[in-house]
């Protein structure tokens, strides 16, 4: 009997993952529209209602021509209608969120949904299974932000000031953020409304200070005001903590991907949302494993490890190498 309950616990967690990937791809499909439709100047065309058209024809789309990612590569990328080419790009998004929302669903980073019951049987947590839903929102303003700037190197106030409601509303309900104080005397839902709060001002404050000191370092626009509330809308999701590592991750991955992709394109303009997306992504599932390498595990192996004094100069004569290899390439004709 315990095995079979245990095999029926088993496959319920299943169905809610597969489940989650489906709802995922078709979020991804409906993210194609905001990203298509919400940067457009005219007010009719930036309507997210009505039926999806063709780019190429501007006919309505069949719904099996629409089915998220499958359609694509059953129609080996061409509209039936015209035969014009359609972009990978629509698959990659909905193929993403569904990733995002299966990484969710697995890893269940604020609790699990499914606990065992007094009587054995797996039951649904509410207060988990609604951060869940704070959180898929979140993974979607992230993508949909990541590639309208992409597209238009802006972020839009459309997406990132909703945001920063719904991330502020979710803490004042489930609490996605975490408590911010943890003080038996703070009540739960005020702790972690105030985490949300501090997670929006930090974000924003940081980006804020970077762009003003930026700009004052570099003479032109370090990053934009569009960057300041994107960063405040995830801190409003996530809390003050992995806001900073978002930023943390952001400059990282904006040095090292975007000075790869200058060397080989030539082009020094970066949209820095994608990256502060990235780092949003990797805090949302690891903060606290990043904070303790950082704090804890790094310092100790510094002191603990004769090879750690060796560790930063190979690190920096391999990226130096790395660098030169990557110059040359980039510098060779055709
Ligand atoms: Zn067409």
């Amino acid at each position: 009997m315990a095995g079979g309950v245990w095999r029926f616990a088993q496959m319920v967690t299943a169905v809610y993952e597969v489940g989650a990937a489906l709802f995922g791809a078709c979020v991804g499909s409906f993210l194609n529209v905001v990203v298509h439709r919400l940067p457009q100047e005219d007010p009719a065309r930036r309507s997210l209602g009505g039926r999806s058209r063709c780019p190429g024809c501007g006919k309505p789309i069949r719904w099996y021509d629409n089915l998220p990612v499958l359609a694509w590569f059953l129609l080996r990328g061409r509209a039936r209608c015209c035969g014009g080419r359609i972009s990978f790009r629509y698959p990659l998004v909905e193929l993403l969120t569904a990733g995002l929302f299966l990484l969710l669903a697995v890893a269940q980073p604020f609790g699990d949904v499914f606990r065992p019951g007094p009587d054995g049987t797996s039951q649904v947590h509410g207060p988990s299974l609604a951060a869940q839903g704070f959180q898929a929102v979140f993974v979607a303003l992230l993508v949909a932000n990541t590639f309208i700037d992409i597209d238009t190197q802006l972020l839009l106030d459309a997406l990132t000031k909703p945001g920063m409601a719904i991330g502020l509303l979710g803490g004042l309900w489930p609490g996605v953020a975490g408590p911010l104080s943890a003080h038996p005397e703070v009540p739960p839902a005020l702790d972690t409304l105030l985490a949300s709060l501090a997670g929006l001002a930090v974000g924003g404050g940081v980006t804020w200070a970077i762009r003003i000191v930026g700009t004052r370092v570099f003479r032109r626009e370090a990053m934009g005001f569009g960057d300041v509330k994107f960063l405040a809308m995830i801190g409003a999701f996530l809390g003050w903590r992995p806001a900073c590592v978002t930023m943390l991750l952001a400059c990282l991955f904006g040095a090292v991907i975007g000075g790869a992709g200058a060397l080989f394109r030539g082009t020094a303009r970066i949209p820095f949302g994608p990256y502060l997306a990235l780092g949003a992504s990797v805090a949302l599932f690891a903060t606290d494993e990043l904070l303790d390498f950082l704090f804890v595990a790094w310092p100790e192996w510094q002191r603990s490890s004769p090879a750690a004094r060796w560790f930063l100069p190979v690190l920096a004569l391999f990226s130096f190498v790395a660098l030169i290899v990557l110059v040359r390439r980039g510098r060779r004709p055709g």
